[in-house]
């Protein structure tokens, strides 16, 4: 994977949000940390020594810094009582050229080993293990191999692969093929067909250029940073991927991952020794100290600011060609291990950048020149040294300059007036809950968060200390009241490291795109003796034949299918009626002093035409104004008051009808113990007095949502293709389509381009009478056992003053079948007297029928997408179909799809709803696919399969069932889709008990053509054999 800088403009203080399973109560005493807090600075623990130990009580861990004696590697502990424990090493990769050697060398090292040199041993231990996290990636100066598990025993198995790969890959020619680059037939058996570039990195990186905000990101750190490492991709340039040479390959990785280069990470629970001695042991003994060059000087300041201008493809969905450039200024900031410079300018960024309260947002956003921020707006830290940088995308290209103007008028006018106090305790507020909120990977949340700045020796447990900076950050506000308006008069004003960069479509752009690739492989081609020739079809057909041997994973550790818990825990929750009749379920958790509110009201009543502004109804409630608040008064007490308050449409499957479902709209809420009252007062205003006047305001949502839909396509493509397949096969299929399709793609775009809008924002209120009472909701808090009883009382209070709608409404559609939740959990302290009442929907007459869509986007890469209709979760084939997608994925997919055919990713899954679903991302191949879809399926027929292979397939389906769950997440399997403890539990049962036989009648069942409706979906370039197939629908 290829990892650049930040996405989206999201800063390193907003990523971090605590996580962490506290099973014990707050409170209680700590193990880890307290044991971590006995070693001693000096001590020696199998060949390291400990250089610092510090407790950090903001984040409930203990940071024990240590240095290897013999070769200097770094390492750094975070003792924490969580269980979910993590590993990672990082590289400090800093290459100076776009051939895009660490990512060739990422990839590439994960292909076998010395100790594990069977074929692909990374891929293969996601079936051997219960982790819950494995990855690898390249950033633009480092590279990292993270993994997290909550089993001891496959810490163990996990470091000692993650190890042998870094240290000791056998990087084989042919995996430098497979994976980097290679010359190769298109049909490699037939020496007659045209030889073409091949290779999986070369397609990633394709596929990743065909996302226009990246392109733009890519060029503004290469021309922001232009003196090192900063000015090539490190990922690489697809049209230099093919000058990289295998010998180069092996000398980086020789020069690169050295013990003396790496920095060693473990967060988590488990003993620290034991850690450190298998590090030892099995990789830093065998070196010997080395001085590494791989640090990235300081960059040279420019004497005055510069200007570029670049192009790309035209958007996906465009209607408007003359609204697309974007333009962006950028600032060079101080080098990032100057970590308390650096808490403030990402405060600053923030404070200047976010919410509609913002500075820039009003100039830029509010202007309606465009249609969002450009990419990677605000703060970035992800270099040596940082920028900031502040744009807009969607604009005409004649309103450059006006958005440059605009851009020096605010920053003089934000030296003048500084900011809003209350804006600057909405921040600070922000980061406390941020502090507060568990998430469930919070030990890769924290080595991401570290990462840049060590990387560059800056001090990582500094950088944790947030308290000692959050104090600090108070203090200089409170000698100097100016101290922030000082900082952008330095930072912004009076910095001549200052980059205009301007980027417009241009419609050939892909076509010489495709020119340049067949120029560089005509060169190729050309310089080819016959000899060589010869060499690339043995070559080729040798790689193929590697592909298809029957692998051998026998070297690799494993878990055995019965080192799975064999029950799961159950959760604890009560349910009770608010004001009359509304079902709440309270769910106590160690939640850190937060609580959590949700409601779900079912759209039951609501007149068919007004479904697909559901979800721009969602979007904007929260962000109109409501009671005496006007938008910018709102905004502003939701970022004082709460972690957020989002609405979003929801379809939930039925557990045992295909044609039954639940649809509603699911309000989410988060806030600290003390703003509940504010929290449920915001929601009782939004309810009953949302603000639909501000039109000019509601453009500006409605541009940037349609933005943001239409910029996120090249990366989820798969998953739209997936919806639009599974629109025919099920009633719930085709709403979830309406929802978050390629239609709501489409309609979004058409809204955003709409001259007059009022009719638009005209639907908000009449959607509003159906959904927002209290007729058929239900809620849930999820806090800790103390905070009930107050959470109880302002429940009552907001439903109280929701209240009922004033006339009785019948619902759209005849067919409801009303149906009580499985509540009572097994081994529950007492049993819950009330029920959840869900209202389904069910359609009788429904006929699945099978439909081929294909949608021609201007990118040079496919996503494809097949569905089939089986059954829902209660059945007992579910368990066996989702198994076998699994086991079809690693032994059948993965080879075919992405080893073969060069896709990126491609597999097999099985939906809650109960759809079977056949995909592949970022694929060069789009019939072919489907072919090896079909191909997938025979093999699954076949049988030809082992027990090993089957529980391997057990174990990855457990590493996601037992995936770790965050306690604001508790319970909500029951809450939104009425699952008990007892019928996952059930469920559970099924999947250890499924067999090889089921696996072989369930494929014969349901995946045989002609058994069940099949349907399809490609996303991706004009396909001229599809457009002369009429069974296809072209779009
Ligand atoms: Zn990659």
């Amino acid at each position: 994977m290829w990892r650049f800088s930040g996405r989206r403009g999201l800063c390193a203080v907003q990523r971090l949000s605590c996580g962490a399973h506290h099973k014990v109560w707050r409170g209680k005493s700590d193990q880890a940390c307290e044991r971590a807090l006995q070693y001693k600075v000096g001590e020696k623990i199998h060949g390291f020594t400990v250089k610092q130990v510090t407790p950090v009580p903001e984040l409930f861990l203990t940071a024990v810094k240590l240095n290897h004696d013999n070769t200097g590697a770094r390492y750094l502990h975070l003792a924490r009582e969580d269980k979910n424990n993590l590993f990672s090493v990082q590289f400090r990769t800093t290459p100076m050229d776009s051939t895009g050697v660490p990512h060739v060398l990422e990839h590439t090292v994960l292909c076998g080993s010395q100790k594990y040199p069977c074929r692909d041993p990374f891929f293969k231990m996601l079936n051997r293990s219960l982790s819950t996290f494995m990855n690898a990636f390249t950033a633009s100066d480092y590279t990292m191999y993270p993994f997290s598990t909550q089993n001891p025993k496959d810490f163990q198995n996990l470091l000692s692969v993650y190890l042998d790969a870094t240290f000791f890959p056998c990087l084989r020619e042919l995996d430098f093929w497979q994976e980097g680059w290679r010359l190769e037939h298109e049909n490699p058996s037939d020496p007659q067909s045209p030889l073409i570039f091949k290779g999986v990195v070369f397609n990633e990186m394709k596929g990743a250029f065909t996302d226009n905000e990246r392109i733009f990101s890519q060029h503004l750190q290469n021309k922001l940073l232009p003196d090192h490492t900063y000015s090539v991709v490190s990922g690489g340039d697809p049209l230099c991927i093919p000058e990289l040479t295998w010998e180069q390959l092996k000398e980086f990785h020789a020069t690169h991952y050295h013990p003396s280069n790496a920095r060693f990470f473990t967060y988590g629970s488990f003993p620290l020794e034991q850690h450190l001695k298998q590090i030892h042991d099995e990789a830093l003994s065998k070196f010997q100290k080395m001085e590494p060059s791989t640090a990235v000087p300081a960059q040279q300041h420019w004497d005055k600011p510069r200007e570029f201008h670049i192009t790309c493809g035209p958007d996906s969905l465009a209607t408007d060609a003359s609204k697309q450039t974007t333009v962006s200024v950028s600032f060079l900031l101080p080098d990032i291990t100057d970590t308390f410079e650096a808490f403030t300018l990402n405060l600053l960024s923030s404070l200047l950048i976010s919410g509609p309260n913002s500075p820039f947002y009003k100039a830029l956003i509010e202007s309606g020149l465009g249609t969002d921020f450009s990419p990677d707006v605000g703060y970035n830290g992800y270099t040596r040294e940082a920028y900031f940088n502040v744009g807009l995308q969607g604009i005409a290209e004649k309103d450059v300059k006006t958005v440059r103007e605009i851009i020096d008028r605010t920053i003089e006018e934000v030296i003048e007036k500084g900011f809003e106090d209350d804006r600057i305790e909405a921040l600070l507020h922000k980061i406390e809950i941020q502090m507060k909120h568990q998430s469930t990977s919070f030990g890769l949340a924290l080595t991401s968060y570290i990462a840049s700045c060590w990387n560059h020796d800056g001090d990582p447990v500094e950088l944790l200390q947030m308290g000692n900076h959050l104090t600090k950050f108070r203090q200089c506000l409170k000698e100097n009241p100016k101290f922030l308006q000082e900082k952008v008069e330095q930072y912004f004003k009076n910095n001549q490291h200052k980059m205009t960069l301007s980027m417009k479509p241009d419609d050939k752009y892909y076509e010489k795109q495709t020119q340049m690739e067949t120029e560089k492989l005509a060169q190729k081609v050309n310089s080819l003796s016959q000899a060589d020739k010869q060499q690339i079809y043995q070559k080729g057909l040798e790689l193929r034949t590697q592909q298809s041997k029957p692998q051998d994973a026998s070297c690799l550790p494993a878990l055995k299918v019965s080192d799975i818990e064999p029950v799961m825990p159950f959760t604890n929750f009560d349910i009770a009626l608010a004001a009359g009749d509304v079902p709440v379920q309270y769910c106590p958790q160690p939640t850190n002093g937060m609580v959590y509110f949700r409601a779900f009201s079912s759209l039951n009543t609501l007149p068919e035409e007004l479904r697909p502004y559901v979800p721009l109804f969602c979007n904007v409630l929260t962000k109109l104004g409501c009671g005496i608040l006007d938008y910018r008064e709102q905004a502003q007490q939701i970022e004082l008051k709460t972690g957020g308050m989002t609405v979003s449409p929801h379809v939930l499957p039925d557990d045992s009808q295909l044609d039954t479902y639940e649809q509603g709209v699911l309000f989410s809420s988060l806030c600290l113990e003390r703003n509940l009252p504010d929290m449920m007062h915001l929601w009782s205003e939004i309810f009953n007095n949302p603000c639909f006047e501000e039109e000019e305001h509601f453009k500006v949502l409605v541009k940037m949502t349609a933005q943001e839909l239409s910029n996120g396509i090249p990366d989820s493509g798969h998953l739209y293709a997936s919806l639009r397949a599974s629109k025919t096969l099920t009633p719930s299929g085709d709403l979830k389509e309406t929802f978050s399709g390629m239609d709501q793609v489409r309609l979004m775009k058409r809204i955003a381009e709409m001259t007059d809008i009022k009719p638009i924002l005209r639907k908000l209120p009449r959607i509003k009478k159906y959904l927002l009472n209290c007729d058929n909701m239900r809620c849930s808090v999820n806090a800790t056992p103390q905070q009930m009883p107050q959470a109880e009382k302002e429940v009552e209070n907001f439903l109280r003053n929701v209240g009922r709608s004033k006339k009785e409404r019948k619902p759209v559609r005849p067919h409801i079948v009303e149906k009580p939740t499985h509540s009572g959990p097994r081994g529950s302290a007492h049993v819950s007297s009330s029920q959840i009442i869900r209202k389904l929907i069910t359609d009788p007459t429904f006929k699945p029928c099978q439909m081929k869509t294909h949608f021609v986007l201007p990118f040079p890469v496919n996503y494809v997408g097949e569905c089939v209709r089986t059954v829902p979760y209660a059945d007992p084939d579910h368990a066996s179909l989702k198994i076998l997608a699994r086991l079809m994925t690693a032994k059948f997919l993965h080879t075919e799809i992405r080893e073969k055919g060069g896709a990126y990713g491609g597999g097999a899954k099985l939906s809650h709803s109960g759809i079977f679903t056949l995909y592949s991302y970022r694929d060069p191949n789009s019939i072919e696919t489907l072919q090896s879809f079909g191909k997938a399926v025979d093999w699954a027929k076949s049988g030809k399969f082992t027990q090993q292979d089957i529980d391997e397939a057990k174990l990855s389906v457990f590493s996601a069932v037992d995936s770790p769950v965050a306690p604001s997440e508790k319970g909500m399997d029951h809450f939104l889709y009425g699952l008990s403890d007892e019928m996952k539990q059930a469920h559970r049962e099924q999947l250890f008990a499924v067999s090889h036989d089921q696996l072989t009648s369930v494929s014969h069942k349901y995946l045989g053509i002609g058994k069940s409706t099949h349907s399809l979906a490609i996303l991706g370039p004009e396909n001229p054999k599809i457009a002369k197939d009429p069974s296809w629908i072209v779009r």
